[in-house]
C-alpha cells in the first residue's frame, strides 16, 4: 500500500506550527483511540499511523528529513536503525510512553487503557525514587576555577536485609489472591460511549502480582531506609546562580529494585565583597584620588584570584573603563573567558584642612584645570550613549 503523506494523515498544511500539528493529532488519536475501538483493527492502524506522523513531524529534525526526502528517506532514512522510524514500527506502548501526555489526566485513563485493546499483559512500570534537591553555596573563585564538593546528603538507600523488596529476607511473599499474580484486574465500565472494559492495576499488590506475608523488620516493609551518605560531585567552572545540576540516579531509592531518583545541585552565588558579576565579566569600581587621576600611577585592585596592578594613564577621566582582558570568570561551555572591567571614579575630597585648600585654591584660575569646550563635548556625547 502506498504510504500516505505525513500532513495528509494529521489533516494540516506543511508550514503546521507545533501547537497545530499537536491539536491534529489529538484529535485523531482520541477519534481512532483503542477504548473506544475495542477489537476494531482499522480503527488502531490509524491510530498507529497517526502517531508515526506526528512523531516524525513534531522533531524538528525528522521533520526536516522528512521535508526534504519524503517517505524515500534521506542518507539515514527513517527507516534506518538507530532512531529509524518505519511503519508499524512503534507499539502501543511506544505511543503512549511517547505521547502519553497529548490525552491528559482525566481523558482516556491512558496507560490503564489499552491493555484490554490489545489484549496482551501490561508491562508494570518500574518504580522510580523521588529526586532531591541541596542548595550548594559556591564563591565567585570557586566558580571561576570550577570545585569538586563532598556532602553528607540523607537519603533513602534500598534496604539491603530485604533487597529492597520489603519482605521478611526478600522470599517472604505469596501470589496476590485478588488478581493471582497478574497486577492487573479487568473490569467494565458503563461511558457515553457505551460500555467499555478496562484494565487497572490491582489494589490489592499495586500490580506487583505478589504481596508480603511478613515484613522485612529492618525497614519495615518499605525496602528502603533512610541514611546519611557522602555524595561527591563536581561543579564546572563558570555556573551561575539559580543553575541546576542534576547528578542521575543520586536521589531517593526506590521500592523493589526501581530507579534511583535523581540529586539536583541548586547553585547559589555568594556575593564577592569588591566585585560584581555581569554574565562572564567582573566589574570592579575603582575609586581614584585626584592626584593620581591628574597625574598617572599606579594602583592595585582585587582580582578573583589575588590582586593585579592596573597603571593609570594621567589624565584618566572618571567614568572610563579599564579592561583587563580573561581576568574574568569562564564560560561553562569551557571556551572563552570574560574580562575584569575596571569602572573608573574620581573621589572629590569633602574635608580639607587649610593648607590643602589652599593649595587647590592656588589651581583654581590655572588654564589647565578648566574643561574645555572639546572635553565638555566629549562627556556630553558619552553620557548621551549611556542613555540612548
Ligand atoms: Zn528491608
Ligand atoms: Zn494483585
Amino acid at each position: 500500500m502506498e504510504k500516505r503523506d505525513y500532513y495528509e494523515i494529521l489533516g494540516v498544511q506543511k508550514n503546521a506550527t507545533a501547537d497545530e500539528l499537536k491539536k491534529a493529532y489529538r484529535k485523531l488519536a482520541l477519534k481512532y483511540h483503542p477504548d473506544k475501538n475495542p477489537g476494531d483493527k482499522e480503527a488502531e492502524e490509524k491510530f498507529k499511523e497517526a502517531a508515526e506522523a506526528y512523531d516524525v513531524l513534531s522533531d524538528p529534525d525528522k521533520r526536516a528529513k522528512y521535508d526534504q526526502w519524503g517517505h524515500n528517506m534521506g542518507p539515514s532514512g527513517f527507516g534506518g536503525g538507530g532512531g529509524g522510524f518505519h511503519a508499524g514500527g512503534m507499539s502501543m506502548e511506544d505511543i503512549f510512553a511517547n505521547f502519553g501526555d497529548i490525552f491528559g489526566g482525566g481523558g482516556f485513563g491512558g496507560f490503564g487503557g489499552f491493555g484490554s485493546a490489545t489484549g496482551g499483559a501490561r508491562r508494570r512500570r518500574q518504580p522510580k525514587g523521588s529526586d532531591l534537591r541541596i542548595k550548594v553555596k559556591l564563591t565567585l573563585q570557586e566558580i571561576s576555577e570550577g570545585v569538586t564538593k563532598k556532602l553528607k546528603i540523607p537519603r533513602y538507600v534500598q534496604c539491603q536485609h530485604c533487597s529492597g523488596t520489603g519482605a521478611k529476607d526478600g522470599t517472604a511473599f505469596q501470589t496476590c489472591t485478588r488478581c493471582h499474580g497478574s497486577g492487573v484486574i479487568d473490569h467494565v465500565q458503563q461511558t457515553f460511549l457505551g460500555p467499555m472494559q478496562s484494565t487497572a492495576t490491582c489494589p490489592e499488590c499495586n500490580g506487583e502480582g505478589k504481596t508480603i506475608t511478613q515484613k522485612c523488620q529492618y525497614c519495615n516493609g518499605e525496602g528502603i531506609v533512610r541514611q546519611e551518605e557522602v555524595v561527591s560531585f563536581s561543579i564546572p567552572a563558570g555556573v551561575t546562580d539559580g543553575m541546576t545540576l542534576s547528578l542521575k540516579g543520586k536521589g531517593n531509592a526506590a521500592r523493589n529494585g526501581g530507579i534511583n531518583g535523581d540529586l539536583l545541585v541548586v547553585i547559589e552565588e555568594e556575593p564577592h565583597p569588591d566585585l560584581i558579576r555581569d554574565g562572564n565579566d567582573l566589574i570592579y569600581n575603582l575609586m581614584l584620588d585626584i592626584p593620581t587621576a591628574a597625574l598617572g600611577g599606579a594602583v592595585e585592585i582585587p582580582t578573583i584570584t589575588g590582586r593585579a596592578r592596573v597603571k593609570i594613564p594621567a589624565g584618566t577621566q572618571p567614568g572610563k573603563v579599564l579592561r583587563l582582558r580573561g581576568k574574568g570568570l569562564p564560560s561553562t561551555e569551557g571556551y572563552g573567558t570574560g574580562d575584569l572591567l575596571v569602572n573608573i571614579m574620581v573621589y572629590i575630597p569633602e574635608n580639607l584642612n587649610d593648607k590643602e585648600k589652599a593649595a587647590i585654591e592656588s589651581l583654581r584660575d590655572s588654564a589647565n584645570i578648566k574643561p574645555t569646550d572639546s572635553v565638555k563635548k566629549r562627556i556630553f556625547s558619552k553620557l548621551r550613549h549611556i542613555f540612548e
